[in-house]
């Protein structure tokens, strides 16, 4: 079973369950070292547009201070991290780096749920499309993002759903792969995806993520404290890991040393 995860989220983005207590007793009693919270970061848009899926920008104050009080008091037990789970969204991304840089943030999970950005472009990458310009957009957008230097993680990166051939899947995923290798960023296998039964993670993804030799992470993506012990899924991950031979490391191995000090 893992030692680590870096992908947490909390109840503040709405759409996941518990306090961040029982998390981090889960995780302590199926054996966790280090747990990072990473709840969906609040962005600030244009108008009167507010996010359903994501944090408000006035929770993450209240945020920061409960991770790091709890960081505090497990800190016998357990080492816990201070994150976000973020886009890249280029309009809006100055802002972001603004409204979060007075607060301790220790890492950025990159999470591509949108092309351009949900203002301009409602449709998620989860929706997919047969489109392949649509993909190379996702792409592109996804490999300036990790270029910004700004992320250390790259999650679900297979989240877009492509259903057009599969020789363009290759061709433009290869192309993420070999970004995410250049700038050093791990790829994350996403339990949730399996956990929902999700498009991703594809194995036709993972198996050129074998080619390139990228360095493969497990993201639990926990919305319940229970996930963060998700077995049956941490399973069916590692047999694709032994399947296309993927450069698994420990979370903490791959995103520790990336991870700013509070
Ligand atoms: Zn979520
Ligand atoms: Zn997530």
């Amino acid at each position: 079973m893992l030692i680590s995860n870096f992908h947490t989220h909390t109840t503040r983005c709405r759409h996941a369950e518990g306090t961040e207590r029982e998390y981090i007793e889960n995780a302590i009693k199926g054996g966790f070292r280090v747990l990072g919270f990473s709840d969906h970061a609040p962005y600030v848009f244009e108008g009167d547009y507010y996010s359903t899926f994501r944090m408000r920008p006035e929770a993450l104050e209240d945020y920061c201070k409960t991770i790091l009080d709890l960081k505090d008091e497990y800190k016998n037990d357990i080492e816990i991290h201070l994150g976000l789970e973020a886009e890249y969204y280029p309009r809006f991304f100055d802002a972001f780096l603004r409204l979060i840089e007075p607060y301790p943030i220790e890492y950025l999970i990159q999470g591509q749920h949108f092309i351009g950005n949900e203002l301009d472009d409602r449709r998620g990458s989860l929706a997919g499309s047969d489109d392949e310009e649509r993909l190379k957009k996702y792409v592109t957008q996804v490999c300036r993002g990790m270029e910004t230097g700004a992320f250390s993680c790259l999650a679900h990166p297979d989240v877009f759903a492509f259903s057009g051939s599969e020789e363009g899947y290759i061709k433009h995923m290869r192309e993420l792969c070999l970004c995410a290798k250049k700038n050093d960023i791990p790829l994350e296998i996403n339990l949730l995806g399996i956990r929902t039964k999700r498009i991703y993670p594809n194995p036709v993804f993972w198996k050129i993520a074998g080619e390139v030799g990228n360095t493969v992470v497990f993201g639990v993506d926990a919305h319940t404290a229970e996930d963060v012990t998700d077995n049956p899924s941490f399973e069916e991950a590692m047999g694709m890991v032994n399947a296309f031979g993927l450069n698994r490391k420990e979370a903490k191995d791959a995103i520790l040393p990336r991870v700013r000090r509070v």
